[in-house]
């Protein structure tokens, strides 16, 4: 089946009563037949069947076989990395969530686990950082928020060469564009927080793999520190996926036609979208991905301007997070990747300057006029005195 089917239509059973949404098992505990023979379900941190449902929703859409919820995108990040034992290595992208950074810089090496940073961009310096100890190679495609594209098979064989496992963080294009399973990756990552539930409703995190002895290691992590998602959640973004792929096809159409209005204002210096001509990554991410995604970001070279920008819109939110509904703007220098601690700043933090846009499923022309609006509002003094002056002589 298709991925847009595959968001409306459950692939496994149906409910006893013909119920056509899934109903919330909010129950903690499962009545046991006796108490040496134990039925599916036992207790809610371990596994719960609203939560069971949503798992394998998220298998097929990444066309996996198994996949765990968590209570967040972070969540199923540390679950992931519990895999790394101490005195081992993890390579990362050098353009990475503030708060996939965080966890990394400060968590990780108090258990002993070092993280080598390297341009997933670029496979040979993804390749200098491996070592006989590097475990698990971590890379965002697009990134986030400098939208750099990583060659998704390329680092597969590079991870197969050195006996470790590719993790791919998908949340940025969402199953509708991109299978990063398909493509040699391990395990695909989702900050379900975004795309997948899109509503902006709901936090939540996802693992996704093909391998049944790494799930099995990743569940028994799940519920050895209870970090599952909650069956109220899992019911929300059941919901929320109905209507992924209808949300992302109008967000991608959008996205480009902003990405496009960005590219002709003066004020802007360059604008990241893979959707554009001579984004460097173009031609590696359309053999990988079904479309460009609904974040872009720009730069307008002046942090002091772009921050006029954003503060000058009123149609976009000006908010963390990206996939809603609801369009979005923020400074990820200030916001989203504040997070990022100072000693790790000068590799790993965007530009003071650089805008991150997430488009939503608002009318275009509504969003492109805010934008000039804003733009206009927030265009620098002395230009507009300049361009009298030469009007005056
Ligand atoms: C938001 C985000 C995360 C973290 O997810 P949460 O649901 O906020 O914990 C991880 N990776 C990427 C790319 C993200 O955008």
């Amino acid at each position: 089946m298709k991925t847009s089917t595959l968001c409306v239509r459950h692939p496994h059973g149906s409910d006893p009563h013909g119920a056509v949404a899934p109903p919330i098992y909010q129950t903690a505990t499962f009545r046991q037949p006796t108490a040496t023979e134990f039925g599916e379900y036992d207790y809610t941190r371990t596994a719960n069947p609203t939560r069971t449902l949503l798992e394998q929703q998220l298998a097929a859409l990444e066309s996996g076989r198994f996949a765990a919820a968590y209570a967040s995108g972070l969540a199923a990040l540390t679950a992931l990395t519990r895999l790394v034992n101490q005195g081992e290595e993890i390579v990362a992208g050098d353009d990475l969530y503030g708060g996939t950074v965080r966890l990394l810089e400060q968590v990780l090496p108090r258990y002993g686990v070092a993280v080598r940073y390297a341009d997933a961009a670029d496979p040979d310096s993804v390749r200098r950082e491996l070592t006989p100890r590097t475990r698990l190679i971590l890379v965002e495609t697009p990134t986030n928020p400098l939208l750099r594209v990583a060659d998704v098979r390329a680092l597969s064989e590079l991870a197969r060469g050195a006996g470790a496992l590719l993790a791919v963080d998908n949340s940025m294009l969402s199953p509708c564009l991109q299978k990063p399973l398909k493509l040699g990756a391990d395990v695909v990552l989702h900050s379900a927080t975004k795309f997948l539930g899109g509503h902006s409703d709901v936090t939540a995190g996802a693992l996704v793999t093909d391998d049944e002895e790494l799930h099995r290691r990743l569940c028994f992590q799940q519920n050895a520190e209870g970090s599952g998602l909650s069956p109220f959640e899992s019911w929300l973004l059941l919901r929320g996926i109905k209507t992924l792929s209808l949300r992302v096809e109008r967000q991608c159409s959008t996205a480009l036609r902003v990405a496009e209005f960005l590219s002709g204002r003066p004020e802007v210096k360059r604008v990241f979208y893979p959707g554009l001509q001579g984004h460097p990554g173009r031609d590696v991410h359309r053999g990988q991905a079904r479309g460009d995604g609904a974040v872009l970001s720009f730069a307008t070279g002046d942090a002091e301007l772009s921050r006029r920008v954003v503060e000058s819109v009123r149609l976009f939110d000006i908010a963390v997070s990206f996939g809603s509904v609801h369009s979005s703007i923020s400074l990820p220098c200030r916001m989203s990747h504040a997070s990022i601690p100072p000693s790790a700043r000068e590799r790993l933090a965007p530009p003071p300057d650089l805008v991150r846009v997430s488009v939503g499923i608002e009318d275009a022309e509504d969003l492109l006029a805010d934008l000039e609006q804003a733009f206009n509002v927030a265009r620098p003094r002395e230009r507009k005195t300049e361009a009298v002056a030469y009007v005056g002589a």
